[in-house]
């Protein structure tokens, strides 16, 4: 794992190994290996952060599945705009469903409850959320997420599948922004 990293303007350090990650992945797919054991889950994959990590938890998920995928967008450089859009329908029929969205990170926690809420609307029969990254510092949901991967600061982090402003998303470890940029 290199010592720090250059995106565009800024700088990132270490935060996260890939082995560090690859446990983690390990320890959500038992939960929910044991969790929908006899059900027949359909996983949302939240586009575009959550694309590595999905693959790699996808690897460990024993119980029979759908995968679908869904594309939203709220970030622009480093901050929320606080505005979700959703920029690739999911295409699936989620009516009676027991659906698990799967999240790179959750931060303020807007981009989930909202997507929460249309699986809700549009009739699935459960609505759990998995999410690799957790900001709690950061979260203002009134809903919860329902598998966490890690708990991290409120800094921001680029790496496995997450960008800044494009890039970062190759890179197999997790990255912190370097304090005072
Ligand atoms: P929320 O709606 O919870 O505030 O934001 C969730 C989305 O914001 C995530 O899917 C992700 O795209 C983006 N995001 C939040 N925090 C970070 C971060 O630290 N790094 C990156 N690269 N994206 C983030």
């Amino acid at each position: 794992m290199a010592e720090t990293t250059k995106l565009h303007d800024l700088e990132f350090m270490p935060f996260l190994s890939a082995i560090e990650l690859s446990r983690v992945v390990d320890e959500l797919s038992e939960k929910i290996n044991i969790k929908y054991e006899g059900k027949t889950p359909l996983f949302v994959v939240v586009l575009n952060g959550a694309f590595m990590f999905a693959s790699d938890l996808f690897k460990k998920v024993s119980v029979d599945c759908e995968i679908s995928f869904l594309r939203v967008s709220s970030y622009r450089g480093t901050a929320s705009t606080g505005e979700v859009k959703e920029l690739m329908p999911i295409g699936t029929d989620v009516s009676g469903r027991d659906i698990i969205l799967l999240e790179d990170i959750v931060d303020t926690g807007k981009t989930m409850g909202e997507v929460k809420q249309k699986m809700k609307e549009a009739g699935a029969n459960s609505v759990n959320i998995c999410t690799l990254l957790f900001k709690p510092d950061a979260f203002q949901g009134d809903y919860l997420v329902d598998f966490v991967g890690v708990e991290i600061p409120d800094r921001f982090v680029v790496g496995y599948g997450l960008d800044y402003d494009g890039l970062g998303r190759n890179l197999p470890s997790l990255y912190q922004i370097k304090p005072n940029t």
